[in-house]
Parts: C-alpha cells; sequence; structure tokens
C-alpha cells in the first residue's frame, strides 16, 4: 500500500501537533469502528505489529487497541487522505472495538443493517440450509419470488395510506427481504441497485 510503502515521513505530522485522526473501518463490512489518534511512533508501530495502535490522548502514551480485552484490529490497510494529515484504517476486529462491548465505538449508519441481509441472503443461496424460508423461497423458482414481491408491494402500498406507521415498517420490511431474494436468484445484489441509483444521480 502506498502510505504504508512510503511510511511516516509522506505524512503532514505538523499541522495536528504530531497527531493524525485515524478512522478505523471493518474490512469486511466497511463499518465505521472507531476514531482515534496516531503519532509518528504509533503509525510505525501499527505498521510493524499488524496491530492497530494509537496515541492515547487520555493515557498519554502510545495504546494498542486491544492491549488489555485481547479485541485487537488486525491491519488489513492504512491509507493517508488527499493532504495527507489523515488516516483510514482497514482492519479485522477480534471482538467488539467498543470498551462499551459495541462492534462500533458509532450507532449504526442507515443502510448498514440492509447490506448485512443482503450478505445473508447471498449466503442462504449458496448454502441452502434445511429449514430455512430463505432456502424454500430459492427453491420455488423466481415466478414465486416475483409474486411474492408483488403480494408484499400491494400490502406496502395499502399500508401506506392507513394511519398505523408499525404496520406500514412491517411490510416495508417483507417487500424490501422478499427483493432481495429476487434480486439474488437472479444473480444481482445491492450493490447492483446501488450502481444504478448512483447513474442516475446528477
Ligand atoms: P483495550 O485496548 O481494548 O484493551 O482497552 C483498554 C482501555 O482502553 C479500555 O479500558 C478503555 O479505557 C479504553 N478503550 C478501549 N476501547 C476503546 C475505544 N474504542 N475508544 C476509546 N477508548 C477505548
Ligand atoms: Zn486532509
Ligand atoms: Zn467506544
Ligand atoms: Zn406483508
Amino acid at each position: 500500500h502506498e502510505t504504508e510503502g512510503a511510511g511516516a515521513d509522506a505524512l503532514d505530522w505538523d499541522k495536528g501537533d504530531g497527531l493524525l485522526p485515524a478512522i478505523v473501518q471493518d474490512a469486511r463490512t466497511l463499518r465505521v469502528l472507531m476514531l482515534g489518534y496516531m503519532d509518528r511512533a504509533a503509525f510505525e508501530a501499527t505498521v510493524a505489529t499488524r496491530r492497530v495502535t494509537f496515541f492515547s490522548r487520555s493515557k498519554g502514551r502510545l495504546w494498542t487497541k486491544g492491549e488489555s480485552s485481547g479485541h485487537f484490529l488486525e491491519l488489513v490497510s492504512l491509507e493517508a487522505d488527499c493532504d495527507h494529515d489523515a488516516l483510514l484504517v482497514l482492519a479485522h476486529p477480534r471482538g467488539p472495538t467498543c470498551h462499551l462491548q459495541r462492534d462500533s465505538c458509532f450507532p449504526s449508519a442507515p443502510g448498514a443493517g440492509l447490506a448485512e441481509l443482503s450478505a445473508l441472503v447471498a449466503q442462504r443461496h449458496r448454502d441452502m440450509p434445511e429449514g430455512s424460508y430463505t432456502s424454500r423461497l430459492f427453491e420455488g423458482g423466481t415466478r414465486r419470488m416475483a409474486q411474492k414481491v408483488g403480494e408484499e408491494g400491494v400490502e406496502t402500498a395499502l399500508a401506506g395510506v392507513a394511519e398505523d406507521d408499525d404496520a406500514l415498517l412491517g411490510e416495508a420490511a417483507d417487500l424490501v427481504f422478499h427483493l432481495l431474494v429476487l434480486l439474488r436468484a437472479r444473480g444481482l445484489g445491492l450493490e447492483d441497485v446501488e450502481a444504478k441509483l448512483a447513474s442516475r444521480r446528477r
């Protein structure tokens, strides 16, 4: 990687009193896990040990995330931003990253749960586990899935003109789930829908 290869000298350490903010994302899901600060020594320790290490402003020393909890962040990649004064770290978390035992120090971003459901649907399609409703839908064929999408679409529309928000949410959830199943059966996924949406953005 460019930033790793170029080393600490390629970074702008002067702007933030020798500390650069480092955003850590889960390398698999791209969920933002935490924000920390790295000084030159923390950067070098991270690259050398492949375990994400910060300069802790509260502890006043180098801090390898997970040093007491065991919940290390195993380094996958490290990149600087455009003007080399911020870092983006991709890592595999060995456990909950937040000391409150949550996966992330930040609330889940909108859409993150959808991506997880989409991945689960793809996994069901691959493995077709016995007794899974999703597997049964795949076995039922595309016409049946399309019919389910139609039914849930109509139910969502009907709920959309009634007063009950909870009923609308329930139907919307049914619709999204069955839509993901139909897309997957056609070899498509949420990322393809996103690409289509992006192509329409202006
Ligand atoms: P750990 O590095 O996971 O062994 O945690 C050691 C200590 O660092 C914890 O007791 C907290 O005080 C602090 N800590 C752990 N995780 C975080 C985090 N994600 N953000 C800020 N402080 C943390
Ligand atoms: Zn910058
Ligand atoms: Zn936290
Ligand atoms: Zn329904």
